[in-house]
């Protein structure tokens, strides 16, 4: 903590107590480092602190050496609130290790693209929301943004903003901000590293998120500068990896994890996706690409293995009609709900016990 820093939030009024916001105990962190000041803000759930942010940003920049100044809001959850509903099945609601999943930020990542990352992260956030949990949706696939698609929002184009911070959109009770919103498809875009970092760290700190339990991030595919970037500037509680069966799809899942361990994020588990083909006349299984391999890798290498999504004409149907599968009722729908359970569970032991820094209100 920097005592220059403390002294001059403590000046500023906590807006519940009216005591100054050290003696409220609302900061988790207040130091200046190569001219920035970094506050971590406490926040409760439902608060406001757009207007305590302001004002900590104009008092802070006023002091001696600060160029430039950052306020993070951490969630702190008051004893009485409900803690988030967990995904059905109703065990999953039970577990101890769900319950705990509020203000989670996951990335779901995949060594390389077409394995369905895109199709899984939109679909563990249907699953979620589907449970009664609050979920914001980060589209950082700079190289294809699907989820604009996945949640049928393709004609949106900017983004807003308005006193709160950027307007995320809404779609199915998910908050959604996409790296499409703001590029049109028939135009690439080259996006080096430190562009991505900038755009994900705005998107994180500036969208109003409104403190969803979980952010679902939607990274981009393969392991190179722009995806290291991102593992580095979000402080992320776990990557979930999505792979298919195939030897090779594994031995990129695998350089999808070496990454993460690179950033110490914990590996909340892999998700095996296109697992079986489910024939959509008679429901008969058909293992086309093989079937259990990402389930031995993960054995193999001591992660979870969160769960198995089949290969269904349905899934592949339903992506191009703006509402996620795993909204509805079947075996594909439970095989979300499964995994996004795991998920939870596994995000739930991942969890350091300090607070996590997460996203703006
Ligand atoms: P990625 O994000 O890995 O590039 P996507 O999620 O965009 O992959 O999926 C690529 C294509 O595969 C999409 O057309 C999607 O609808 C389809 N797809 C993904 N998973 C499945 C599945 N389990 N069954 C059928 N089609 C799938």
């Amino acid at each position: 903590m920097s005592d220059a820093l403390l002294a001059c939030l403590n000046t500023i009024p906590d807006p519940e107590t009216g005591k100054g916001l050290d003696d409220a105990d609302r900061l988790d962190g207040a130091v200046i480092d190569k001219g920035i000041a970094t506050i971590v803000l406490k926040v409760t759930q439902g608060s406001d602190p757009a207007k305590l942010k302001a004002r900590i940003e104009s008092e802070a920049a006023k002091l001696d050496g600060v160029e430039r100044v950052r306020v993070i809001t951490t969630l702190q959850r008051e004893s009485s609130s409900p803690p988030p509903a967990a995904p059905q099945p109703a065990k999953a609601a039970e577990s101890p290790a769900a319950k705990r999943a509020a203000g989670l930020i996951i990335a779901v990542a995949a060594g390389k693209g077409g394995v369905g990352k895109s199709t899984v992260a939109a679909n563990l956030a249907a699953a979620m929301i589907k449970a009664g949990m609050s979920v914001g949706v980060l589209d950082a696939d700079i190289y294809g943004p699907s989820i604009p698609r996945l949640f049928g929002l393709r004609e949106v184009q900017g983004l807003r903003k308005n006193e709160d911070g950027i307007e995320p959109a809404g779609a199915h009770g998910a908050k959604i901000v996409s790296m499409g919103f703001l590029t049109k498809p028939d135009q690439p875009v080259v996006w080096r590293g430190p562009m991505v970092q900038g755009a994900i760290q705005q998107f994180l700190n500036d969208t109003a998120w409104g403190n969803p339990d979980v952010l679902i991030i939607d990274m981009p595919p393969g392991t190179g500068d722009a995806q290291l970037a991102i593992a580095q500037t979000v402080s992320l509680d776990g990557a979930v990896i999505a792979c298919t069966p195939q030897d090779l799809a594994l031995d990129d899942a695998r350089k999808a994890m070496a990454m993460f361990e690179k950033t110490h994020t914990p590996i909340l588990g892999i998700v095996e996706n296109m697992s079986v083909f489910l024939c959509p006349h008679c429901g008969e299984p058909s293992e086309i690409f093989g079937h259990g391999g990402a389930r031995e890798e993960a054995a193999a290498i001591g992660v979870p293995f969160l769960g198995e999504i089949p290969l269904t004409m349905e899934l592949r149907e339903r992506s191009d009609t703006g509402k996620p599968v795993a909204f509805d009722k079947g075996p594909v729908a439970d095989a979300f709900a499964n995994t996004a359970s795991a998920v939870l569970e596994s995000a739930g032991e991942a969890r350091k016990p300090a607070p996590k820094i997460t996203f703006s209100a």
